[in-house]
């Protein structure tokens, strides 16, 4: 989904207000230069993010384990306590987290191969020092891609008792086949992937279906419905966001651990 323009002015109160409970993107500001964190602060909020800081990397983990979790990282990688490379391995590491996007700031000569390969796994990078609106760019570029249409390619979602086989187009619950029409298995691959944000019906259509077209999004709650219901007890980690969309939940139940 697209950034609004600007802080919130198309929208009327009560729009504006869901808006930003359940809908503006959230960042997550990870910096030990407190100047830096105000610029961050400042321009992401002007662009129309909700912005959270942290100085110190056990602040981060902090913030990261707390609910709701934010759609995107901003980590330096130096920090005071924990490099920046740890907090982005711990954060693919953690079920619930492995797919947060992390857009890296180091400094020149940092090990850049490193950060963005395969051992620390960030999304991108950005060189201190940067130009504000290379950054933006750049935040944009990876929300877009992570959060609305084009998530990146994974082979297997294990979560819960749910277990999705993405490549070979099977779902198993508790140990148990699923079988899911081509679109079902669709919109179940892109809630989970999504898992913790709201859903609305229309991104559904768009990156579920494909349709940009304002086609009923009755169709949406038909098959969620029915998706559901073929998930059984597991349905229910898909919550209904009452006149915004869906989203599935990022905790697992201790029952299905
Ligand atoms: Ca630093």
């Amino acid at each position: 989904m697209e950034p609004p323009a600007g802080p919130g002015s198309r929208f009327r109160q009560p729009a504006r207000a869901w808006y930003e409970k359940y809908m503006q993107p959230k960042i997550l500001v990870v910096e030990d230069e407190r100047d830096l964190v105000g610029v961050l602060e400042y321009n992401l909020t002007k662009e129309g993010y909700a912005v959270q800081s942290a100085t110190t990397g056990r602040e981060a983990l902090k913030r990261i384990a707390a609910d709701p979790l934010p759609d995107l990282v901003l980590l330096d990688l130096m920090l005071p306590d924990i490099s920046g490379t740890e907090i982005c391995k711990r954060i693919r590491a953690g079920e619930r987290t492995s797919q947060l996007p992390v857009l890296m700031l180091t400094a020149k000569g940092e090990e850049v191969d490193r950060v963005v390969g395969f051992e620390v796994g960030a999304d991108d990078y950005v060189t201190k020092p940067f130009s504000v609106r290379e950054l933006m760019l750049r935040v944009r570029a990876i929300l877009r891609r992570r959060g609305g249409g084009g998530d990146a390619a994974v082979e297997r979602i294990d979560f819960g008792p749910i277990r999705v086989d993405v490549a070979g187009h099977r779902v198993e619950v508790g140990g148990t086949e699923v079988v899911l029409s081509a679109l079902e298995f669709k919109l179940l691959q892109t809630l989970m992937q999504r898992r913790g944000r709201v859903q609305s019906r229309d991104v559904l259509l768009a990156d579920v279906w494909e349709i940009h077209a304002d086609v009923t999004t009755r169709t949406v709650d038909t098959h969620v419905k029915r998706l559901r219901e073929k998930l059984g007890a597991a349905g229910s980690y898909i919550e209904t966001i009452r006149g915004v969309g869906y989203r599935f939940r990022d905790t697992v139940d201790p029952t299905d651990k």
